[in-house]
């Protein structure tokens, strides 16, 4: 089946002995199962037979979801999380369960997932040590010099939008010994699949383009083969679960990925165009840029002709108070943290994303106090460009 199918069908209509087949997964509230007799039970508590008997170790709506999940990035496996932060943590404790206790990671990184870094993981021993992504030659040498237990990078940085090559990556990490930990969100299973890559494990937050209406807060980790069964065992005794009304919504959600997305990705290219040539706009940072310094790696890892929704800009002598006043006159776009809805969102990450960063900090990182990201969304491309128009025409 095609990516455009799998997302409609895959994980739904579960033939069952009793009773009709719904043609959508229900949502299962019930925590506890029990089947025609105690034997089956204890073989399905013992692993030699599927099902489900408590619903911290699975339910059939999460289990329905997994499977899709589990085919959109070709894994091996699936959970679903109640966040993606929680899908970033198992997925860490899986793949650190038997490796040392070091992490090589990429330094342009969601800000809570440097914070679970250096605040929960540094106090189990974990010595982390943050690298450009970008730059193979340090890659290779701090791999070599830290011996990590694992890799972890993003498909897409954010907000500056770099993307490190994946594939080669996974082979520097691989001949380390290192499990290669890709979290995904930006890009989706449209763009990437890490692990045809040589990534270990996938993470999603779901909360973004997977469930795509902003009102599911969510995470999926797809596993390969070799960590599948140590990702659930940790789940069955830590219960980092998602709740099964958010797996229906998640798995609704999906349904519409391939169009929402691909919608959302044209969008972004033409909102892109158009900033490029603003005479607001100082500088734009988007993928399908030809100038773009991962260039070659887009060309070579990403689906042809999607560059992702997500694009950040520099607005011309902006300070904070201006750029402020300019997400005050969005009347459609909304001025908020997130990505992936159906709707536009516009974020400050001095605001927000990276706002524990210091000023000087983010100058060395590139993020500027002029700088804002914008995640479009399904509207219009006009009347995106009207909205942005009107606020950018304010600033003078
Ligand atoms: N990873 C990335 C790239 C994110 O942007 C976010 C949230 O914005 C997360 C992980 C965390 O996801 P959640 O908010 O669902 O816990």
């Amino acid at each position: 089946m095609k990516f455009e199918s799998q997302v409609v069908h895959v994980g739904d209509r579960k033939r069952s002995k009793c009773g009709p087949v719904p043609s959508t997964t229900p949502i299962h509230l019930g925590t506890t199962f029990f089947y025609e007799s105690a034997e089956r039970l204890d073989r399905i508590f013992g692993h030699e037979e599927e099902g489900v008997s408590y619903a911290r170790y699975g339910n059939p709506t999460n289990e329905a979801l997994e499977e899709l999940t589990t085919a959109l990035d070709n894994g091996h496996g699936s959970l679903a999380t109640a966040s993606g932060m929680a899908a970033i943590q198992i997925a860490v404790q899986t793949a650190l369960l038997d490796r040392p206790r070091s992490i090589v990671s990429s330094n342009a990184l969601y800000g809570a997932t440097i914070k679970m870094f250096d605040l929960v993981f540094s106090t189990l021993d974990v010595d982390v040590t943050y690298v450009d992504m970008c730059d193979l030659d340090a890659i290779q040498k701090t791999i070599a010099a830290k011996q990590p237990g694992i890799v972890f990078m993003e498909s897409i940085s954010n907000p500056l939008m770099r993307v490190g090559p994946i594939d080669k990556i996974a082979e520097l990490a691989r001949a380390a010994g290192a499990a290669l930990i890709v979290d995904s969100t930006f890009s989706t299973p449209m763009m990437v699949r890490p692990l045809d890559l040589g990534a270990n494990l996938v993470v999603h937050s779901a909360t973004k383009y997977l469930a795509g209406h902003g009102d599911v807060l969510g995470g999926i980790v797809v596993s390969d083969e070799a960590h599948n069964e140590i990702l659930h065992t940790l789940s069955r005794i830590s219960g980092p679960v998602l709740g099964p009304f958010e797996s229906y919504l998640t798995m609704r959600g999906i349904k519409t990925l391939a169009l929402r997305f691909e919608r959302q990705c044209r969008n972004a290219k033409t909102i892109a165009e158009w900033l490029m040539g603003h005479a607001s706009v100082e500088r734009v940072y988007y993928c399908s840029d030809p100038e773009h310094p991962d260039a070659d790696v887009i060309a070579k890892l990403f689906t042809p002709g999607l560059y992702s929704a997500i694009l950040s800009f520099e607005i011309k002598d902006a300070d904070r108070a201006a750029i402020l006043a300019f997400m005050n006159r969005l009347k459609m776009i909304v001025p908020g943290t997130s990505l992936g809805d159906v709707h536009t969102l516009l974020l400050y990450p001095p605001m927000s994303s990276h706002r524990d960063i210091s000023p000087k900090l983010r100058e060395r990182m590139g993020i500027r106090e002029n700088l804002v990201r914008l995640a479009l969304g399904i509207e219009a491309a006009d009347d995106i460009r009207a909205d942005l128009e009107q606020a950018l025409a304010g600033l003078t």
